[in-house]
């Protein structure tokens, strides 16, 4: 997410950090190259005239001057503006003190809004609360039941015009969206369900009838939380797309959807500065997980390619099992052998936690290696465990037992060659040797390496 915008202002701070002293033309001319990363990258005219004119008062301020390294300061000023852009602190969601909660989502067709359904439903419910999912999208003949099969994937409930048939409508929806928003409120307080989340319909551009629908469903359930969704990819209209659902239905807050796309971005950062309200979440795929809380100033680090390291050890946190990485310290610690039937439980874990480019894009510094990151290939991933997957119990636990036939059988399993075969037994030899030094030194261990 953001690369160009991200390379464009890294390459900015490289060439300042050679300066000593700054002057005010090297100010300048660092002022003018941010300015046309920013709206190279589409975010608002204004945005950037604000925001660039908010850094060059400050970096021609004896903040900078009277700075031991000045570049670094001027870097700490542009993150800490670009942090203030972005929204500030951190927002959450608003849980009503009267349940149940109700969430409703806005935008338009296509913005992502049915998908982040299915995304919050899910993670709310990891924290322990019982999301109903209401589907009040009426338009699209096919809306309900694609929220019927995010539900499903949630884990999570839907109810739908029709009840008693969830998501089974195809081709004959017919129904007042109004009631059956405000019928899914009542009947989430009968249900005890303590969050509401309404999915609305969308339409491709902006018309009155769609806002007036959007404003009468708020009106209707009287929301804790007006979701605006908008979809980062589509430019320079996002600002006007905000505007208009600002004045229409008056979100509460913004979600960015398809930060994953590689399109500039821009636009959506320029949405909270523009509404004066916070982006709460951000949308990074189209799996239920792909979906982070929205942190200003970790967003900021990884746009100024100073790495999202809390981010990456919050998704570990969520994806490890801590037990189960006690017993893999203690075996290890023990001196027991670390198996291929371990190594394949890591790699589970490790695959749950999301896409290796994704973590590896968290890294700081990572912008650099962006040509690596992005010619990452995850299928090795998929290869490595389809070999495992493809020996016998017996032959994760001793290796040794995997002669030549056995070697043909497993690549025929997996799909791949004997020579793929090969090579992993051959990597996961020389790891299981390092973890016995490791062990043996009293080191904690680490994963053990998998890329090629
Ligand atoms: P809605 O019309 O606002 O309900 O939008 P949908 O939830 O149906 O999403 C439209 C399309 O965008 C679907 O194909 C989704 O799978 C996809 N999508 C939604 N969110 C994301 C995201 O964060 N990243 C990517 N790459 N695709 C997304």
């Amino acid at each position: 997410m953001f690369n160009t915008l991200s390379d464009r202002l890294t390459q900015t701070f490289k060439n300042l950090r050679t300066k000593g002293r700054l002057s005010e033309a090297d100010i300048d001319a660092t002022i003018r190259e941010i300015r046309r990363a920013l709206l190279d990258a589409d975010v608002a005219v204004s945005v950037v005239r604000e925001f660039t004119g908010a850094v060059r008062e400050r970096a021609l301020s004896s903040e900078v001057s009277g700075a031991l390294n000045p570049a670094q300061q001027v870097v700490k000023i542009v993150n800490e503006e670009l942090v203030g852009i972005l929204g500030g602190e951190t927002r959450t969601l608003r849980f009503s003190k009267n349940p149940p909660t109700v969430i409703m989502l806005a935008g338009l067709q296509g913005a992502g809004k049915t998908t982040l359904a299915g995304k919050l439903a899910l993670s709310l419910r990891e924290q322990g609360h019982t999301p109903l999912l209401v589907a009040a999208d009426l338009q699209r003949p096919n809306a309900v039941t694609q929220l019927g099969v995010v539900a499903e994937r949630a884990g999570a409930p839907v109810f739908a015009p029709h009840p008693g048939n969830q998501g089974a409508e195809t081709d004959t929806v017919i129904g007042d969206p109004v009631a059956v928003a405000r019928d899914g409120v009542a009947h989430a307080r009968a249900k005890q369900h303590d969050v509401v989340i309404i999915d609305t319909a969308g339409r491709l551009g902006i018309d009155e009838l769609l806002m007036r629908q959007a404003s009468d469903i708020r009106d209707a359930t009287n929301p804790d939380e007006v979701l605006f969704v908008i979809d980062a990819m589509i430019g320079q209209d996002a600002v006007a797309t905000a505007k208009a659902f600002e004045e229409g239905v008056d979100f509460t807050g913004v979600v960015l959807s398809k930060l994953d796309g590689d399109a500039r971005g821009g636009a959506a950062l320029s949405v909270a500065k523009v509404t004066g309200r916070p982006i709460l979440f951000a949308s990074t795929g189209e799996k239920l997980t792909d979906f982070e809380v929205f942190h200003p100033d970790r967003m900021a680090s990884r746009i100024l390619d100073m790495g999202d390291v809390l981010t990456l050890i919050e998704q570990a946190e969520k994806a490890f099992d801590a037990e189960q990485a006690q017993i893999m310290a203690d075996k290890v610690a023990s001196g027991k052998d670390f198996t291929l039937a371990d190594f394949l439980v890591q790699m589970q874990q490790l695959r749950s936690m999301g896409s290796m480019k994704k973590m590896l894009g968290m890294l700081p510094g990572m912008g650099q290696m962006r040509e690596a990151i992005d010619n990452f290939d995850e299928r090795e991933v998929d290869r490595v465990e389809a070999i495992v997957r493809s020996m016998t119990p017996a032959e994760r636990e001793n290796p040794k037992l995997i002669n030549g036939s056995r070697r043909a059988r497993i690549a025929k399993g997996s799909g791949t060659t004997t020579t793929d075969v090969n090579q992993l037994l051959e990597r996961f030899e020389n790891a299981q040797k390092m973890m016995r030094q490791m062990a043996r030194g009293g080191g904690m261990p680490g994963m053990p390496g998998m890329g090629g």
